[in-house]
């Protein structure tokens, strides 16, 4: 595009010759001309042009004044003021009010062809700049409010820039992260740096991410990062797949527990049919022995089978809990009575109440004796040497609080809050050799957190552990009508 120069002088002489020299020695140049600072002013304040001559001295507005109004209308625009012979002082107020030079007349062409090519590429270039200024702030705006986290690192792994998507993911704010080593932001950097895909000089121009852990304020964050180098620095992005991770971890707990949980009874049934098979070696006893393994296992095949479903439907939330006044003292005895059966290895039930009445609960009675049964199962299952399993009933302040304490195993501290989880496993290897889905604590404070309540445990490993249920009893205007 051709370079747009504007021409103010009163003198037509001048302005006639003027555009016709400077023609001859400049190419892609377009010149317009006019004999009036408020005539210039006028097209000034419609045309950007590439560079401003006016003559300084000009009736009516002068080409001081001129200038004053283009300083104030296009402050980017060099003006070239032609001053008169011997005028130097007016040169030199010029120049300090903002012109670019001034041309003395009479006019050196050559001079003043150099300094009007001098001042339109100073115009061009600035114009180039401030164009990349406009899209530096475009790519800066943009990186700052992209979805994906964005840091960029110096060489020494200093933070240099953090947008507010790294803020939300990593919940560390700007100020914090800004001038800090990664290392002292993301725990394990150090570690799990030299495995970030960095794209950037004589390696590939694109690289996938990969999904890597950090700690984070005490939790563990699973990102899925990627760089790439650029002159003095590394430009990291980001997105959280914590969640993601979470749930594969979950499918691999749920494989693991039913595949195990699944083919231990499915081979002891297995096994025992195709023994039962064996007419010849088997006498009464043996067939009647085969045919209570057979009951057994399949009763505990249901069961790891209803457990998973029952879980299932708990997440879908279609679960629907009925609420009825329960006399708990009651439920407990029908539900010890029942466990009576199943005590081995030396284990002993006794029950124990604080008042001789209890307050009775609104709860959904089904639910809550599938809580107590879970509770008492663990406290038998994982009491190995045999010992007493209580269970204490109280109520104070509105709550009805059933313990269930038992002398055995216990539970590391570590594992305390854990054990509540789906498919948690405190002993995930059968050291212990006890069998079990993980899921029965998980359902069970579910259940009871929808009551109202909640469910804890004090453990400690080596002495046993006691799970208390805390309910809220029912409220006096009610139990008096029930
Ligand atoms: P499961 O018993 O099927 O493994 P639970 O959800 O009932 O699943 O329990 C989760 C884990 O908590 C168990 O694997 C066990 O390690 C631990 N646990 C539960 N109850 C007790 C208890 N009374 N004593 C010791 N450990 C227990």
């Amino acid at each position: 595009m051709n370079a747009r120069i504007l021409i103010v002088d009163d003198d037509s002489a001048l302005l006639d010759a003027l555009p016709e020299a400077l023609r001859l020695r400049m190419a892609d140049l377009d010149v317009e001309t006019c004999d009036s600072a408020p005539d210039a002013l006028g097209r000034i304040a419609v045309e950007d042009y590439d560079a401003i001559v006016t003559d300084i001295k000009m009736p009516g507005m002068d080409g001081l004044a001129l200038l004053d109004e283009i300083q104030k209308l296009r402050p980017e625009t060099p003006t070239l003021l032609i001053t008169g012979h011997g005028e130097h002082d007016l040169a030199v107020q010029a120049l300090r009010r903002g012109a670019y030079d001034y041309i003395q007349k009479p006019i050196d062409r050559d001079y003043f062809v150099a300094s009007l090519n001098r001042a339109i590429e100073k115009r061009e270039l600035a114009r180039r700049i401030e164009l990349q200024r406009l899209e530096l702030e475009r790519h800066s705006h943009v990186l700052e409010h992209v979805g994906d986290g964005v840091f960029v690192l110096d060489r020494q792994s200093v933070v240099q820039f953090w947008n507010l998507a790294a803020e939300q993911i990593t919940g560390i704010g700007l100020e914090q992260a800004v001038g800090t080593r990664a290392r002292d932001l993301l725990g394990g950097w150090d570690e799990v740096a030299p495995s970030i895909p960095v794209a950037g000089a004589g390696r590939p121009k694109r690289q996938l991410a990969r999904m890597l852990p950090f700690e984070v304020a005490g939790r563990e964050l699973w990102l899925s990062l990627c760089g790439v180098d650029v002159a003095d620095a590394t430009v990291y992005s980001f997105q959280d797949r914590t969640d993601e991770r979470v749930v594969d971890k979950l499918k691999d707990d749920f494989v693991a527990t039913a595949s195990h949980e699944l083919r231990t009874p499915l081979s002891a049934i297995y096994g025992a049919a195709q023994t039962l098979r064996r007419t010849d070696v088997l006498d009464d006893d043996g067939v009647d022995r085969l045919i209570g393994i057979i009951a057994t296992e399949s009763e505990r095949l249901a069961r790891v089978i209803e457990d998973i479903l029952f879980a299932s439907h708990l997440d879908s939330g279609r679960l629907r809990l009925a609420s009825e006044r329960v006399d708990v003292g009651m439920l407990v005895h029908e539900v010890v009575d029942s466990m009576e059966l199943q005590l081995e290895n030396g284990v002993t039930l006794q029950v124990e109440t604080s008042t001789d009445v209890l307050p009775g609960v609104d709860a959904d009675p089904t639910k809550l004796r599938r809580v107590l049964l879970n509770l008492l199962e663990n406290a038998i299952k994982y009491s190995p040497e045999g010992g007493p399993v209580v269970l204490r009933m109280a109520a104070e302040n509105g709550r009805l609080r059933l313990h269930v304490h038992d002398q055995g195993l216990g539970i590391p501290r570590g594992e305390q809050e854990r054990i509540f989880e789906k498919f948690y496993r405190a002993d995930p290897n059968l050291a212990r050799g006890v069998g079990g889905t993980g899921l029965g604590l998980y359902i069970c404070r579910e259940l009871v957190q929808r009551m109202g309540g909640d469910i804890e445990v004090e453990s400690e490993p080596g002495r046993g552990s006691t799970f208390t249920v805390e309910l809220p009893t029912a409220r006096l205007a009610v139990a008096r009508s029930a």
